[in-house]
């Protein structure tokens, strides 16, 4: 099933779901920040609802804030017929979206994505989740949400290290699959972007991707470019103190670097597409500081990727500048070279 995005003032995408249906309560979930700066664009538009909110942050994404909004949902006595509205970055997008598509077997929910990496990604196809004992995304569900809206205006109180974060992903789109376009973000400095454009392309990129591959079983793996080794290197910083932690596509970055240089020494990639990627990276995000004592646990960590089958880490590596491949396994010896070449 194709999955629904509208790409649109919120004053128009709103109205126009709420008054496609007939819901019996409209809940919303949003974080402090999003509480604060997305949320009054959307309570006028809105019939009587509920309103909880979280604590923002990844470290929130989990188990015991979807007991809160659990428990909010319950004393508000939402049921199967009620619309859940999740305001907020990826982490309210995949914890609300995961508390909706479980409660009571399932509920309704729309995604309004108010980060510039939720609405180029996280918002798009339908996986939903939240962490579990420091693992990313570990425990989940695939659930499409009966609408995306997605309305660039949110992204103006969000900070330039937020939209850096999320850029990271619409690089990921371009590299996998879309070369021409990978050519025209590359040319340019991260100011000279045109977000609204390049929303649409990742969006149109993700949604192709999905609808040929829902469930991730071949095809939708190429999405996983750069965060096998992105992950684990996000994983491992969110252990450390705040001042080290890594905004998610930050880490992405680093990933897609280091599994450049797993698809150059394949033979998938020339050395000037690898010194293209790593050059537009560093001076688009600067070099995250890898100390040797790090390595192994990063290493480590990818022993948890959701690609890996039995034993074998597997990655999905380009194949020139807009394709990519999937399933390539990657022994432990050419992940060490591969961090090591990022560190330098
Ligand atoms: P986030 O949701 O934590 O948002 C980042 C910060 O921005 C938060 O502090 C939030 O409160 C704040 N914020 C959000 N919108 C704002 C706005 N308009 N103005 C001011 N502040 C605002 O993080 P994110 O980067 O959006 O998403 C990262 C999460 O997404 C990770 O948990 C990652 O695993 C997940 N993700 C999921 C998918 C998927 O397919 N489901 C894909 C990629 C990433």
């Amino acid at each position: 099933m194709t999955q629904s995005v509208v790409l649109a003032p919120i004053t128009e995408s709103l109205p126009a779901f709420i008054s496609s249906a007939q819901y019996s309560k409209v809940f919303v979930i949003a974080d402090s920040n999003t509480r604060r700066y997305c949320y009054p664009l959307i309570k006028p538009l809105l019939p009587k609802h509920k309103l909880v909110t979280v604590s923002s942050g990844e470290k929130h994404k989990v188990m015991a804030t979807c007991e809160t909004i659990w428990e909010s949902m319950t004393s508000a006595e939402l049921d199967r017929h009620a619309l859940v509205i999740n305001i907020g970055g990826g982490v309210i997008g995949d914890m609300g979206g995961f508390c909706a598509a479980v409660y009571k077997r399932g509920i309704d929910f729309i995604q309004i994505p108010t980060t510039l990496l939720s609405q180029v990604d996280a918002s798009v196809g339908g996986k939903l989740g939240i962490d579990f004992h420091g693992f990313k995304n570990h425990i989940g569900v695939f659930n499409i949400p009966n609408s995306v809206l997605i309305d660039p205006f949110f992204l103006k109180t969000l900070s330039e290290r937020e939209i850096r974060s999320g850029f990271a992903e619409i690089i990921k789109h371009c590299l996998i699959a879309d070369g021409e376009k990978w050519k025209v973000i590359s040319h340019n400095d991260f100011e000279e972007q045109n977000w609204a454009d390049l929303i649409a392309h990742s969006v149109k990129i993700k949604q192709n991707i999905v609808d040929q591959d829902p469930t991730e079983k071949g095809l939708r793996k190429i999405l996983n470019f750069g965060h096998t080794l992105g992950h684990a290197v996000e994983t491992y910083f969110l252990g450390k103190s705040e001042s080290e932690r890594l905004f998610h596509g930050e880490a992405i970055a680093v990933g897609m670097i280091m599994e450049s240089y797993l698809s150059f020494k394949r033979g998938l990639i020339d050395r000037k597409t690898l010194v293209d990627i790593e050059e537009f990276i560093f001076a688009t995000y600067g070099k995250v500081l890898i100390r040797p004592e790090d390595v192994e646990p990063i290493i480590a960590l990818t022993r948890q990727d959701k690609k890996n089958r039995g034993s074998e880490v597997r990655f999905s590596l380009l194949e020139g500048a807009g394709k990519c491949g999937y399933d390539i396994a990657v022994p432990v010896s050419d992940m060490r070279k591969a961090v090591a070449y990022y560190m330098g």
